[in-house]
């Protein structure tokens, strides 16, 4: 078998129904992945999950909220009865409020570091015991430009996404002896209905971005797939703990 093939393997993706979520579920279910996509909005997974039903893509859509422990919990013991096993964790769901810090409700707050970094401990933490009985995991973390660079007018967003950097490592050391695998992806600035709204916010952000890219011009969900399979293949069974840009060149950019 190909060291890339993900022929047998069952992979969750939260926020699978759209955006760097869906691409990335797609890219993996293209490899051979069967996929479970999660996430809040009724229609956008029924949508999703037909697009991918399209792509003969075995599939299925399951309605969560990962600010939720039971959510996350019935998530994974579904994906478990329907598909008998997990191999593939996918942490994606996440949010933005784009404020300045003395502006911010703690409730909002909050719900940026639940949904962006506690959901991921929730998830892990409910796969690990499917991961140790399989005698293997992957589980790919998704962070941002924001886990490494400041953001003024995002903070509680910046904080989520520098910790998961810290929780990747932590979660990869922690559990590299039981074979599981702990990496991170941080993106640069891709097209989505997320950064749509921010370059509506923020009327200079298309063009500062473009100017700093080296390659000169935003990315695309697609262009997250081809990591989310590295990560999830046996190709990358000795690489644990990274945080990989894949970003256009971003962050090498002075
Ligand atoms: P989108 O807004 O398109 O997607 C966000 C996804 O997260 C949706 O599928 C949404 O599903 C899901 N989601 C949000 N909250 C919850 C929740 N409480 N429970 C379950 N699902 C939830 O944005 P992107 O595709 O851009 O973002 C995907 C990830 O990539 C995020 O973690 C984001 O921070 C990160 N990222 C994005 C970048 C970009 O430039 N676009 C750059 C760097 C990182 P639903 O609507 O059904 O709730």
């Amino acid at each position: 078998m190909s060291l890339f093939s993900l022929h047998g393997q069952v992979a969750i993706i939260t926020g699978g129904n759209g955006g760097i979520g869906y691409a990335m579920a797609e890219a993996l279910g293209e490899n051979g992945a069967t996929v479970v996509i999660a996430g809040r909005n009724k229609e956008k997974n029924n949508n999703s999950l037909n697009t991918l039903k399209e792509k003969n893509i075995i599939s299925a859509a399951f309605e969560v909220d990962v600010n939720d422990e039971n959510s996350c919990n019935e998530l994974i013991n579904r994906t478990k009865e329907t598909y008998g096993k997990i191999d593939i964790l996918v942490n994606n769901a996440g949010t933005n409020i784009r404020k300045r810090p003395e502006n911010y409700e703690l409730k909002e707050w909050t719900s940026i570091i639940n949904t962006n970094l506690i959901s991921m401990f929730i998830c892990s933490k409910a796969c690990f015991s499917s991961f140790s009985a399989n005698g293997k995991g992957k589980i790919i973390n998704i962070g941002s430009m924001h886990s490494i660079f400041a953001s003024p007018v995002g903070s509680a967003y910046a904080a989520s996404k520098g910790g998961v950097v810290q929780l990747t490592k932590s979660f990869a050391n922690a559990w590299a002896k039981d074979n599981i695998q702990v990496n991170a992806i941080l993106p640069g600035y891709i097209d989505t209905e997320m950064t749509r709204k921010a370059r509506h916010d923020i009327p200079e952000l298309e063009k500062r971005v473009e100017e700093r890219t080296p390659v000169g011009h935003w990315g695309k969900p697609k262009d997250l797939g081809g990591a989310a399979v590295f990560l999830a293949c046996s190709a990358s069974d000795f690489i644990t703990g990274a945080a990989i840009p894949v970003d256009g060149g971003y962050s090498i950019n002075g």
